[in-house]
């Protein structure tokens, strides 16, 4: 199996930045770096994702070990379910196109398969609807066909006292109306992405307001060099009651 060419994270920094897409790939030493606060707190975020697995327990795990093991997991989740061998799986593997999409969770049950892709908020955002029609893109289109899509998110309304009881700290929404109205685009911007990653030069694109939204850009520092500082976006990286919120429960 070939190598894919974007993932559901490279997807949507190209669909922020094309720019950014391409920097991203061919010159990533010019990548802001993070400092070792916010790295901490997007490392608690991922381990939400580990949390919401509770929801369906029992399952097999099959998040690749490394970059190198992801084609080799595509195949192994492809003979998984081919063979009904588990009826839950966590970090399924799928490629199709040279796309590449690592669902959180895919649960059989009575009429099929259902996707769940967990996110480490208090809410559903458009660039969360748009990275669930990535991923239905990808694993529908590589052959197995979804009954539904949900989003699983924190319950911002849930109050509790020392740890939370797991189905309550959640709730899960379906998003599978959306996601359809989506793939036409999936479709092409998936094109226009790898048709930026041809190019023998970065794409011209000035910096302007799209550089935070929705995520601040880790090539600012390259792209905001020549602007004065008190002309820069002011950058956030998420709410601290949100963060104070995700230590409360880990
Ligand atoms: S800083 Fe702005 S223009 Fe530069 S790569 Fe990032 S999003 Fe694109």
């Amino acid at each position: 199996m070939e190598k894919h060419i974007l993932s559901k994270s490279t997807f949507i920094r190209g669909n922020q930045c094309l720019k950014s897409l391409y920097l991203n790939k061919k010159r990533p030493f010019l990548r802001d770096r993070i400092s070792p606060g916010q790295r901490a707190k997007f490392s608690r975020g991922h381990k939400i994702g580990d949390m919401a697995q509770q929801l369906f327990p029992g399952g097999i795990d099959m998040r690749p070990k490394s970059p190198s093991q992801y084609q080799k997991r595509v195949l192994e989740v492809q003979h998984i379910i081919n063979t009904n061998m588990h009826e839950v799986i966590y970090e399924v593997s799928f490629q199709y196109d040279q796309l590449l999409a690592i669902l959180d969770i895919l649960v059989k049950g009575n009429d099929g398969w259902t996707a769940f892709e967990v996110k480490s908020s208090l809410g559903i955002s458009d660039t969360y609807i748009l990275d669930a029609a990535f991923q239905y893109y990808v694993i529908t289109n590589s052959g197995l066909q979804l009954n539904d899509f949900f989003l699983i998110h924190i319950d911002p309304d849930y109050e509790f006292e020392g740890q939370p009881e797991i189905d309550k700290l959640f709730k899960k929404a379906s998003v599978l109306d959306e996601v359809l109205k989506l793939q036409e685009y999936v479709k092409e911007q998936a094109a226009r992405e790898k048709e930026a990653l041809k190019l023998e030069k970065s794409p011209a694109i000035e910096p302007d307001g799209h550089c935070i939204k929705p995520y601040p850009c880790d090539f600012m520092g390259h792209c905001w060099k020549k602007i004065p500082l008190e002309q820069r976006p002011q950058v956030s990286y998420g709410s601290e009651k949100f963060y104070d919120f995700l230590k409360k429960i880990q």
